[in-house]
């Protein structure tokens, strides 16, 4: 593929934080995303219309200096998996709205759990503090449980009690979100290189065409630039900001509507800057018969508990996705999965658990991380999610009864282990005569005195009980003048052993093979 490096370290600037709103339905995502759009000085200085394009970007002032922020404008977590589902990591920070007088509820974990999968800092936001039953501390306390500790418990997550309605502490959320990025992330990118990013939305538009918003990670997007976004190309014609004005140019973290496209892109899809035209419509070209032959092609399952061989290689991991009928049922399996003693070498991870229906959502998050969807009692949503799963290469187990799932687990995990070996023995030989030999050095003539002794078999010498030469083996066995693969009890041999010359008569030659020890 196209694209340039990022350049040295002294190429790369500061770039603002991207940033999602996620959480529970009804706690205020999209009255939080208008509020802080319509806080914007920027936007009002500007004089222009706000337009809903997919993204957009604020000013704060943290520290006496002025600080630039991104936010995804369509709320949740499932536009933010999806776009991970196909490669596009385009949020920096989540932000985690949970309703004051509602307190945490499942959305909230599976935001949550997408967030933390997706390695993306959280930032708090506790919402609706002006109605009369809000409880901030009451979110505090249940997030503490999912490992969201507050920086005033002596945690590491921040906290910001908010009303996305009357419209309080809007700033101290803005700030809070540019202090984490700068706490825990390294926002750099080179904004001199051809630009490249990610689709955040994009349609037909009935006067201008083909219109995708664009997010630019890296380098600059300037008007006139050629461009391939997924499977469309094109001449970049106008570019928009969030306010409907025009402008010319878009530097890192920047969202911009881009005109002059081919056809429409996906949400998701990449985009970069190419030297021209050509270069642009054959690269859109191979991508879309790329895309023809994938969508046909329908793949076995990349990791199943029958072959987690790629796991081991991988991470050493075993992800999992938990659905169940009722909440009782989830938690049980899930704490009886976490009992399974797999040892050090394996790790066993419950990427996210719910109750409800196997969704598009778990099988984006599945396909992302490799994780194995475990069904109890519940079924996938629809025939499409099944097809996803099969497309994505996700496999979905599905069971209703608890320890049967449980079993498999464990046994999958266990094939996972390095297999352990032990020590069989196979016979001995004591001996009687030595000859020596200018082609073959030091030949034993021997008796077999148990078992059997076989050529290539690993060996020792042991001489009155004590070993002599270990890490041996047979390196040639004959019986009178032609070769053997084994000699029995009771019989004669001659035999040389590997690298070991110095046998004396009265030694014990003792063979061995190593077997794989069985698990039980
Ligand atoms: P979403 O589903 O998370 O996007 O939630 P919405 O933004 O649509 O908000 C759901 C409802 O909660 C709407 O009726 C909002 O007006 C209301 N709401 C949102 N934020 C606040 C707030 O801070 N205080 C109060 N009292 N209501 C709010």
């Amino acid at each position: 593929e196209f694209g340039e490096d990022e350049g040295d370290e002294e190429d790369l600037q500061p770039r603002p934080p991207v940033v999602s709103v996620m959480g529970h339905v009804d706690h205020g995502k999209t009255k939080l995303l208008d509020a802080i759009r319509g806080e914007n000085v920027a936007a009002r200085e500007a004089g222009g219309i706000t337009q809903h394009i997919g993204a957009y970007q604020v000013s704060t002032e943290v520290d006496g200096e002025e600080r630039k922020i991104t936010f995804i404008d369509t709320p949740g977590h499932e536009a933010f998996t999806a776009m991970r589902a196909r490669g596009a990591q385009l949020t920096d920070i989540a932000v985690l709205v949970v309703a004051a007088d509602d307190g945490v509820m499942p959305q909230t974990i599976e935001a949550l759990n997408h967030a933390k999968a997706a390695g993306v800092p959280i930032v708090v936001a506790v919402n609706k503090i002006d109605l009369p039953d809000a409880d901030p501390a009451k979110v505090r306390g249940q997030l503490t449980e999912y490992g969201l500790v507050p920086e005033e418990y002596g945690g590491d997550t921040m906290f910001v009690d908010i009303s996305a309605k009357a419209r309080l502490n809007l700033d101290d959320l803005l700030e809070a979100i540019v202090l984490t990025a700068d706490a825990t992330l390294d926002l750099r990118a080179n904004p001199n290189q051809a630009a490249q990013g990610v689709t955040v939305e994009a349609h037909l538009d009935k006067g201008r065409g083909p219109v995708a918003t664009v997010l630019v990670q890296r380098g600059t997007l300037k008007v006139g630039d050629s461009i391939v976004v997924g499977p469309a190309y094109g001449r970049v014609r106008a570019m928009l900001d969030e306010h409907g004005q025009q402008v010319d140019k878009a530097l890192p973290s920047r969202p911009v509507l881009v005109l002059g496209l081919s056809s429409v892109p996906r949400a998701g899809d990449n985009f970069l800057v190419v030297p021209d035209d050509r270069v642009a419509r054959q690269i859109a070209e191979k991508r879309e018969a790329r895309e023809r032959n994938a969508s046909f092609a329908k793949r076995s399952p990349r990791v199943s508990l029958e072959n987690l061989t790629e796991l081991l290689t991988e991470r050493q991991a075993l992800n999992l996705i938990i659905k169940g009928d009722v909440s009782g049922s989830v938690e049980a399996l899930e704490d009886a999965l976490s009992k399974i003693d797999v040892g050090e070498e394996v790790d066993l991870r419950i990427l996210h658990r719910g109750v409800g229906a196997v969704t598009e959502n778990d099988v984006n998050l599945a396909s992302i991380d490799n994780a194995i969807i475990i069904g109890f009692n519940v079924r996938a949503q629809s025939r499409s999610v099944e097809r996803l799963a099969e497309q994505e290469g996700v496999e979905i187990r599905y069971y209703s009864v608890i320890y049967q799932a449980i079993e498999e687990v464990e046994a999958a995990l266990k094939g996972l282990l390095k297999p352990e070996y032990e020590e069989v023995q196979l016979g001995t030989a004591e001996v009687r005569e030595i000859f020596r030999s200018s082609r073959f050095g030091t030949i034993a003539g021997c008796l077999v005195t148990s078992g059997v002794i076989r050529r290539n078999a690993k060996a020792r010498l042991l001489r009155d009980g004590a070993v002599v030469a270990d890490n041996t083996e047979i390196a040639s066995l004959r019986r009178f003048k032609d070769d053997a693969t084994e000699v029995r009890e009771g019989f004669e041999c001659g035999l040389t052993l590997q690298n070991f010359n110095d046998i004396k008569i009265g030694d014990v030659v003792e063979t061995f093979e190593m077997r794989e020890k069985p698990r039980d």
